[in-house]
């Protein structure tokens, strides 16, 4: 085992290779706050990717209904709950929060998947904790649809109290999730046959099927469950994060970086991908106007997916704000409380970038914003807030423009020549 730097854990941690960064990382931001499970974004991966025979229950992207979904199902419970029997108690964080690039959650004090691979519970790989999920858990890609949890953690019942922010006493929320194209990937380091492999152009990480034999280790071993097994042709498949539209090189794209099938289908506007610069050791490099690193590096308020578990996965998430802190801080780390407080209160900057989602399917790699006028003050639970009709204009790769949008919605009215018209 080698010693790499893992920033979401704020320590070194083991990994079975040498740390190896590539020179722009892919990264998404999904704003939880806005799906509505929809599942276009799944649909729009299905039908692309995944609609062959042997492929029916491949979802590479799906979205589930939290807590009780998952896909496969029970996913994150049996993960977490393999990693408290390996290392009792010991799952904690300690260290503050802080504004430190290199440790921005403190410091995870536990044992990731790949440190508590010598306390294996069950017949498994070598160098990864992990299970392999039976076929009947990877049948439904929103088991549990809908079903909130309420009084007291019970099923199927309203609180009798209702619903009031901060936190709702009757919830549920979606996680749309796809393969989160980690740093220090456990599909990669659990495979035998170097089958598994990250990109250096962009940290994409692929999985060559004339090399893979179907040993499913890598499917044992993800401990997101993305990484699939193909009965007809026994190897194994996994999201290739439509690596032409990346590139520029699918037809659609005109030759400039596009994201993804899934991003672009997103009728709630909740994601956002790019590629970003790293530093020799991993971490991010700084790039202050960089739509991501400002959610993740500069408002810290969008999350990693259950970082303990130390791949360094490049999913990105704004927590739900309705939900119980405790869920929150379990399944985003310590940074949920900085996170929802700035989420709620946004300042100028935050409230301009939130509008860059999902305005166009190129990918932005700066931001810029001018500055417009002052057009609402009033309070807001129990404060002042001020909202400035600024305009956000986003840049693409080549430093051109793609398109600017302004944070006050644009008002259409049609005119009554339209049956449907006021
Ligand atoms: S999410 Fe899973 S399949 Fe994707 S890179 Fe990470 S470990 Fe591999
Ligand atoms: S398309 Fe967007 S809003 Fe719809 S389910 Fe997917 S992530 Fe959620």
């Amino acid at each position: 085992m080698s010693q790499v730097y893992n920033w979401q854990l704020g320590r070194e941690m083991s990994y079975p290779y040498e740390g190896k960064y590539p020179e722009r990382q892919f990264a998404f931001v999904f704003n939880i706050n806005r799906c509505i499970a929809c599942q276009s974004c799944t649909m729009a991966c299905k039908s692309t990717w995944t609609f062959s025979k042997g492929q029916e229950h491949m979802w590479w992207a799906n979205v589930e209904t939290k807590p009780y979904g998952g896909y496969p199902q029970f996913w994150d419970v049996k993960i977490l709950d393999l990693l408290n029997q390996a290392n009792p108690d010991g799952q904690t964080w300690g260290g503050l929060v802080s504004d430190n690039p290199k440790s921005l959650y403190g410091q995870f004090a536990g044992k990731t998947v790949f440190e508590a691979a010598d306390k294996m519970l069950q017949p498994a790989s070598s160098r990864v904790l992990g299970y392999l999920p039976p076929d009947e858990e990877w049948n439904s890609p929103n088991i549990y649809e809908d079903n909130p949890v309420g009084p007291k953690g019970v099923r199927y019942q309203f609180h009798q109290t209702g619903v009031e922010l901060p936190v709702h006493n009757t919830w549920f929320f979606y996680l749309a999730r796809i393969c989160n194209h980690c740093t220090y990937p456990a599909c990669l380091a659990a495979c035998p046959r170097k089958a598994i492999y990250k990109r250096p152009e962009d940290g994409i990480v692929l999985l060559d099927q004339s090399e893979c034999r179907g040993y499913r280790k890598c499917v044992e071993a993800c401990p997101y469950k993305k990484s699939m097994y193909r009965g007809n042709t026994r190897v194994s498949e996994k999201c290739i994060a439509c690596y032409p539209r990346v590139e520029g090189t699918d037809p659609e794209t005109g030759g400039e970086p596009m994201e993804t099938r899934c991003m672009a289908a997103c009728i709630g506007q909740i994601r956002m991908q790019s590629l970003l610069q790293l530093n020799p050791d991993g971490t991010w490099a700084e790039d202050r106007y960089h739509p991501l690193y400002y959610l993740v590096h500069v408002a810290k308020v969008a999350l990693p997916l259950y970082p303990q578990l130390g791949t360094s996965p490049n999913g990105f998430y704004i927590p739900p704000r309705w939900v119980p802190r405790t869920y929150l801080r379990q399944m985003f780390g310590p940074g949920v409380d900085r996170a929802m407080e700035r989420y709620e209160n946004p300042d100028r900057e935050l409230l301009a970038v939130l509008q860059l989602f999902r305005r166009s399917n190129r990918i932005i790699f700066r931001y810029q914003i001018e500055e417009g006028p002052l057009v609402y003050e009033g309070p807001y639970r129990g404060k002042t807030v001020r909202i400035y009709n600024d305009t956000v204009i986003a840049f693409g790769k080549n430093g051109k423009e793609i398109f600017r949008t302004k944070v006050e919605e644009p008002l259409h009215v049609r005119p009554n020549k339209h049956q449907n018209s006021i």
